[in-house]
């Protein structure tokens, strides 16, 4: 099974990948993770991503293209996967049709989670991420067991640079413009399913869940 997840920064695609991935046994593959690794442990790759990141730009997109590729190269890809974080361009969307095509493959659905701007900040805001092992808390929608300390972990949790305001504002921008077409592109090749991002995190999944099936 083929999944993309699309919605803005911070509308919760990443929580709504990993119960997808739990649930459905396919690895959840996220560029921002793969990237923020590169970059806690200062590789090429990292030092490149970051000065866009830190922006709150979009990475180029042959930088991600070739890291996505070399990603499904590994075994556990075999079975599907869920992709959190990518495809945000129409080239990079392009670019995961022509890889599928030539292996025989196809995409089984794009789910869209869609939250209005004005939730969007207070979600990022909010959020506290594990730099260690890539769990994402919320202050006050799913707050760690220990205040500010990973449960999985037991890091102590960070609030990621780029989920600052003014860094959030322009990645809201960044993606009206470059990711939100993505929703058009989508349809047109019929796998588009959208979802109301703004109910709880397990309403949520329930309606993933009436999507994908069991
Ligand atoms: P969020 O879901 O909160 O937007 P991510 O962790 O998915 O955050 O991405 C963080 C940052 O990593 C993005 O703002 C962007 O700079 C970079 N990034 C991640 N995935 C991509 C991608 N597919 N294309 C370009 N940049 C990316
Ligand atoms: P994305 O991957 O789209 O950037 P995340 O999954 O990291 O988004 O979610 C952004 C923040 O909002 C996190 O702090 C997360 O715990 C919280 N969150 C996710 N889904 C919901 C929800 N349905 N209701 C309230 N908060 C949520
Ligand atoms: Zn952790």
């Amino acid at each position: 099974m083929k999944i993309v997840m699309l919605g803005a920064p911070g509308a919760g695609k990443g929580t709504q990948a990993k119960k997808i991935a739990e649930s459905y046994g396919v690895p959840h593959i996220s560029t921002g993770d793969i990237f923020r690794a590169n970059i806690k442990n200062d590789t090429e790759l990292g030092r490149k991503a970051k000065t866009y990141m830190d922006k709150g730009e979009l990475v180029p997109d042959e930088l991600v293209v070739e890291l996505i590729m070399d990603r499904f190269k590994e075994p556990d890809c075999e079975g599907g996967y869920v992709l959190d974080g990518y495809p945000r361009t129409i080239p990079q969307a392009e670019a995961l049709d022509s890889a599928l095509e030539e292996a025989g493959e196809k995409l089984d659905y794009a789910i869209n989670v869609d939250v209005p701007d004005e939730v969007i900040i207070n979600r990022m805001s909010g959020r506290r991420a594990c730099l260690k092992c890539g769990a994402t808390y919320h202050i006050q929608y799913n707050p760690p067991a220990v205040e500010n300390t990973c449960d999985a972990c037991s890091e102590e949790l960070s609030l990621r640079d780029d989920d600052r305001e003014e860094t959030v504002k322009n990645r809201l921008e960044i993606y009206h413009e470059q990711t939100e077409p993505l929703e058009k592109y989508y349809s047109e090749h019929g796998v588009l399913y959208n979802v109301d991002g703004t109910k709880d995190m397990d309403e949520v999944f329930e309606s993933i869940r009436t999507i994908v099936g069991n």
